[in-house]
């Protein structure tokens, strides 16, 4: 028995199970909980408790960013009865919890704190995540595209169909996918892109994916990721709902490795039970897709770096 298993099984022995913290088990996007979201359960520390006893080393927490207008507000913050008042005293709250929470736990996990912004409203959103990033002092922003045409596509079904329909088909709709995560690479620069190629959520399978106009989008796409010096978010979330991979697909993985764009892992995780599920099978992913290191962010002198380690042992 090795001091690490020994470690182990004394802190089993006693009712708990906490994992050998890896250094590649990080994850720059999820914790979205409860307490701060309407659509999270359990709460932000509990979240933290959980990244403790998965082993993760660093993990980022990432709040959806609060709609500024009502028409952008989700269905179920709507049935909760709230306005963008409440939604952006909630992110202050959110900030300020962070805040102490990194403090508290620095001696067991690295904390990051950060935001899953959005591409709405068209004329603001990056100003709007500029000022979010330097009011809040977060750490990095998680540049992501929910909305397309304005219309929310990764809700339901048929929020998708519709989305789709909106654009005349599923690969006008996937192009104009692409040119936002284009539009908001250029105008934001998020360290962290959250799942690259979401759109597959209610369309895996579908050949319009793979089409020769969807590749030259998804290439010039990851050339100004790789320009920006964005990290791809290798979203494991998926799984849960049902995909055959995580985000990205196979074919993009090996893309973005040609052209350079790295990656770290995101759980995405919106309760204490997604906190670090599909992360092993995320790395396995990795491996088989030809890449052997993953990107993080950590804290050094007071700014946020990029660091990469190992995938394999
Ligand atoms: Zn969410
Ligand atoms: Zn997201």
């Amino acid at each position: 028995m090795t001091q690490a298993t020994r470690a182990i099984w004394r802190i089993r022995s006693v009712g708990f199970s906490v994992a050998i913290a890896e250094p590649w088990k990080v994850s720059l996007h999820g914790g979205h909980s409860g307490d701060f979201c309407a659509h999270g359960h359990d709460t932000l520390r509990e979240m933290l408790d959980a990244a403790v006893s998965f082993g993760y080393s660093t993990f980022g927490v990432t709040a959806h960013s609060a709609a500024v207008d009502p028409k952008f507000l989700y269905e179920e913050e709507v049935e909760a009865g709230l306005g963008v008042d409440d939604l952006a005293q909630t992110f202050r709250d959110y900030a300020s919890t962070c805040a102490e929470l990194v403090t508290e736990y620095s001696d067991r996990i690295e904390v990051l704190v950060g935001a899953e912004v959005e591409i709405v409203p068209e004329s603001s959103f990056a100003d709007q995540a500029a000022k979010l990033k330097q009011d809040f002092h977060l750490d990095y922003l998680v540049g992501s595209v929910h909305w397309v045409d304005e219309m929310p596509f990764d809700t339901t079904s048929g929020d998708f169909e519709k989305a789709v329909a909106n654009r005349g088909g599923l690969e006008p709709f996937v192009l104009r996918y692409f040119q936002l995560i284009s539009e908001m690479i250029d105008r934001v620069k998020p360290e962290v892109i959250g799942h690259f190629d979401l759109p597959r959520l209610f369309s895996d399978g579908a050949p319009e994916l793979e089409s020769s106009a969807v590749k030259s989008a998804v290439a010039s796409t990851l050339e100004k990721a790789s320009a920006a010096g964005s990290i791809l978010d290798l979203n494991v979330g998926s799984l849960a709902k049902g995909l055959s991979t995580p985000y990205p697909a196979p074919w993009i993985v090996r893309l973005a490795t040609d052209i350079g764009v790295p990656f770290c892992f995101g759980d995405d995780s919106h309760s204490i039970a997604q906190v670090g599920a599909g992360l092993v099978e995320g790395r396995e992913y990795l491996l088989a897709n030809g890449v052997e290191s993953i990107t993080s962010l950590k804290r050094e002198s007071g700014t946020i770096v990029k660091t990469t380690m190992p995938l394999s042992r």
